[in-house]
């Protein structure tokens, strides 16, 4: 590889930055560049890698390219963010390649087959068809430089004449995503710019390198979209996911930025090694990393591989494909964060320095998948055959998905399935599997099929660590050492939606169809005709969308606190909905067929309000719902992803608005407007943020009827503040030794061998060991209206080191409580001594005030908006809570 000319033109782009007049372009074009394709000079009117582009800019200068070029570069869109700005991708090739686009896709799917595609078909597409790489830029959208990189990256690709560019491109199709979270990238850009004075700082302390709340990383609901590839709740993850199912990239690269003292990271990954890819996969990700590190060589830069970012978690960018059969890895830059930036040892790190790298990186990755064109697509096909055989023979093969009480949560996880590029299909009938009888539409998931790794890294209740390497971490703990666990160590679909599944090693005997990925099943309502009402059983979120979409039509609905049977013979959970025609008229039949029809609820028509056993509709124990106002603390000192989530679920998932309120007014204001409050996570000194008085009027409102919700760490403060009668934990590891005092001269001590040295330099009074994201087990007090409709067991989130004492029933209840030692850990690695003192701890405290409430979740809930199984608890919280506070109304 010559990389003589190529040098020479991006050196310079260093030099841009501080010095106006030179380009990359300008530099390279004369001797190495046609004159045809448009520069961003040209196009946006400064050289690449001397502005930070925004979104509309970098949106622009592609479709630039695309006038230019249409031979070669095809723009393709998968959606529109939140703040309505297009997603897109560009696919770049020879002209042939992008003439036979088409054909192209087709013969990526049968290659992706193996049940439809003979061996030898496959071999002739393994001989012809161009190898493909897919290079996603920006998910974070304050790592700036990655997607400058895609526009030069582009640029060269269709601008260079030379040899090796046309044999990348003759054997390779490309596929550039610059800009995966353009919202996040637009809040970086316009603050940074807003905050730059005559000349940019490179002063880690100044205003250009300190974002205010929220930062550019997340999206508009402050997702971090590098963390939603698991629930694809977010619209740039979903349609990038789609995306890529049609065309099964072999290669996918995302490409980031990390803290700026450091060099640049690429594949191969650090451990700890998710067991479900494979060593051949393992092997290929090296031979990638070996070349990039040639081309870094070549330019001098220098790199790291290994040390840090492990693809453990499936729910990454760069982990994702690989249950697929693709090769995917993340590459990280060192940040600018602005256009330059003093690194520890005193240089001046450019933001142009982060374009040429992650340039050179993608490069170095497209030569890669040219230069292996063969063997990579004979690996994939290995892949997916082999994935088909180790489904035929595993014990598990087949997964039933049949729940009775959550059909709901069921469907969704079906839907989502089929979103993640897996086969699901629905009984016809009704069948027997592995002695247990299943009923008509039970989701049936069959492993032997080219996506088995994506169903087992997904569905499977508990994927393991090494041995070897949990062995270093509680050696490491033992040495008062920090762990080198991250993030989470659990993510499995049916746990987190609480739903049951079955495994069963052959397929059932019945007549099957194909799923759709919808998410939600239309509803139905019996009884259209009701002369008296019709009754919602609630438990699942088809109901929870109907309450919602009800209570914002203005209907008047009843919510029942106990179980009831009606005179027509059916049984009703607690939290079940009346609406009746005297209170809401002649024409709630049709808006409630309506209502049925879009949130998938199963609504019942009653002739007779008679009940034969438990309330009847006229009961104290049946509450009228008022619709909330319901306000979430916002901006500092709160979690953005705590708070962002709680807005997300409760205004996508349930389909409800929310005010968003900083924490001055809610200091400051009469909040009576307001019936729930919401207190999201927060890492910072939330009681300094509202200050004394700020407390004093948030516990006035909550005593003149208001319901405050406090989420994960905000428990804390709700104890701090006197508004809960809990206490904050301290690790219950007993010491045998005194407190160590602040002494400055104490006795002599001998210690006879490491460990007692080991013990003695132990924090006093510590904490518990603070633990990576498992998934825990907790059991509902069914005797609440807060637990209405829950089922008696839910899955929580536990991370972090925060665990409360159970209040004494003077103050409240505690309606969920972690499961015992011994079963608490439902997924994931749970220290002993955290499973030991998480035991019947409270996750949901109620305690009532006055005429409002306080209701405590130790761990937030909404954690990535991918705990289905706790909605319904939420909704409880929110609506039921407004329901039995009794403000002056
Ligand atoms: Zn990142």
């Amino acid at each position: 590889m010559k990389l003589s000319f190529l040098s020479a033109a991006l050196v310079s782009i260093g030099l841009v930055c501080s010095q106006a007049h030179a380009s990359v372009e300008q530099l390279g074009l004369s001797h190495s560049y046609q004159a045809s394709t448009p520069t961003v000079t040209d196009t946006l009117g400064y050289p690449v890698g001397s502005r930070i582009s925004s979104p509309e800019q970098i949106y622009t200068y592609f479709q630039a390219l695309a006038e230019a070029h249409p031979e070669q570069i095809k723009l393709r869109y998968y959606g529109e963010s939140w703040e309505g700005r297009p997603l897109f991708y560009a696919i770049i090739s020879s002209a042939k390649n992008i003439a036979q686009l088409d054909d192209f896709e087709a013969n990526m799917q049968r290659l992706a087959d193996p049940r439809q595609t003979s061996e030898r078909e496959a071999k002739q597409l393994i001989e012809s068809m161009p190898a493909s790489v897919w290079l996603s830029y920006g998910v974070h959208g304050n790592e700036i430089s990655s997607p400058e990189a895609g526009m030069l990256t582009a640029y060269h690709l269709l601008a260079s004449p030379n040899a090796e560019t046309s044999e990348y491109l003759e054997n390779t199709v490309v596929f550039i995503d610059p800009l995966q979270n353009p919202d996040g990238r637009a809040r970086f850009v316009s603050r940074y710019y807003m905050t730059v004075g005559l000349e940019h700082s490179a002063d880690r302390i100044s205003a250009e390198h300190n974002e205010p709340w929220p930062n550019g990383r997340s999206n508009h609901y402050l997702f971090d979209l590098n963390r939603d590839w698991l629930a694809l709740t977010q619209p740039e993850i979903a349609g990038q996911v789609e995306a890529l199912l049609n065309y099964y990239p072999l290669l996918f690269i995302d490409l980031h930025e990390m803290g700026g003292d450091m060099s640049y990271y690429f594949t191969p990954e650090a451990r700890p090694y998710n067991p479900l890819i494979t060593e051949s996969q393992r092997e290929s990700l090296w031979k990638i990393g070996e070349n990039n590190g040639r081309w870094f060589d070549q330019e001098g830069y220098d790199y790291f591989t290994r040390e840090i970012f492990d693809a453990f978690y499936p729910g990454y960018g760069a982990s994702w494909p690989l249950f697929h059969g693709t090769l995917a890895a993340t590459y990280e830059m060192a940040s600018a964060r602005g256009h330059k930036f003093r690194t520890v040892d005193g240089d001046i790190l450019t933001y142009g320095d982060g374009v040429q790298r992650h340039f050179i990186a993608s490069l170095a990755t497209i030569e890669t998948a040219a230069e292996r064109r063969q063997a990579l697509l004979q690996d994939f096909w290995n892949y997916r055959s082999m994935a088909i055989e180790l489904g035929e023979k595993a014990d598990d093969r087949v997964r039933i998905i049949a729940d009775q009480k959550d059909p709901a949560a069921a469907r969704k996880i079906a839907g989502l399935l089929r979103r993640h590029g897996v086969d699901v299909m629905a009984s016809d009938a009704q069948f027997k599997a592995c002695g247990k009888t299943y009923p008509a539409g039970s989701y049936i998931v069959d492993s032997a099929q080219p996506a088995h790794f994506m169903v087992r890294v997904l569905l499977d209740q508990q994927i393991d660590m090494a041995a070897d390497f949990l062995a270093e971490q509680e050696q490491l703990r033992a040495n008062n050492l920090p762990d080198q666990i991250y993030d989470v160590t659990a993510w499995s679909l049916p746990l987190m939606f609480n739903v049951e599944t079955d495994a069963c090693d052959k397929l059932p005997r019945v007549a099957m169809s194909a799923v759709s990925s919808d998410l939600i099943d239309a509803g139905q309502v019996i009884n259209p005709t009701a002369k008296v009402g019709f009754i919602v059983p609630w438990g699942d979120m088809n109901a929870g969308r109907f309450l919602a979409a009800a209570l914002r039509q203005g209907l008047t609905i009843k919510r029942t606190d106990l179980a009831f049977t009606h005179a027509n013979g059916q049984r009703y959970p607690a939290g079940s909905l009346i609406l009746t025609k005297a209170e809401n008229g002649e024409e709630l039949a049709s808006t409630v067929v309506q209502l049925a029809q879009s949130t998938g609820a199963k609504v019942v028509g009653v002739d007779s309000s008679w009940v034969t056993d438990g309330p009847n509709f006229g009961s104290v124990n049946v509450k009228k719902l008022h619709a909330p106002n319901v306000a979430i603390a916002w901006d500092e000192p709160f979690s953005s992803l705590s708070a962002g989530h709680s807005r997300f679920v409760i205004e996508q998932q349930m389909g409800y608005p929310t005010t968003a309120i900083r924490p001055q007014q809610l200091a400051r204001s009469d909040l009576s407007h307001y019936q729930v409050l919401i207190i999201p996570a927060a890492w910072g000194n939330i009681s300094a943020a509202f200050g004394e008085a700020g407390v004093e009027n948030i516990r006035n409102w909550v005593n003149r009827g208001g319901v405050l919700i406090t989420m994960g760490t905000a428990t804390q403060w709700a104890i701090d503040s006197d508004l809960l009668a809990s206490a904050r934990e301290k690790s219950a590891e007993q010491k045998s030794e005194p407190s160590h005092g602040s002494e400055k001269r104490v006795a002599g001590k001998i210690f006879h061998d490491h460990a007692e040295l080991a013990h003695y330099i132990e924090a006093d009074n510590p904490d518990p060991y603070w633990t990576s994201g498992v998934l825990a087990r907790a059991e509902v007090d069914q005797d609440h209206w807060l637990s209405a409709g829950v089922k008696d067991e839910v899955i929580s989130i536990a991370v972090g080191n925060h665990i409360y004492r159970p209040l004494t029933i003077d103050h409240g209840r505690n309606i969920v409580s972690f499961a015992a030692a011994d079963r608490v850990v439902a997924s994931g690695y749970l220290w002993a001594e955290n499973q030991q003192q998480l035991a019947h701890k409270p996750l949901l405290m109620w305690q009532p005030a006055s005429k409002g409430m306080v209701i405590a979740f130790t761990q937030d809930p909404n954690y990535r908006a991918y705990f289905d199984g706790l909605n319904v608890l939420l909704m409880n919280a929110i609506f039921g809570g407004a329901a039995h506070a009794t403000p002056l109304r």
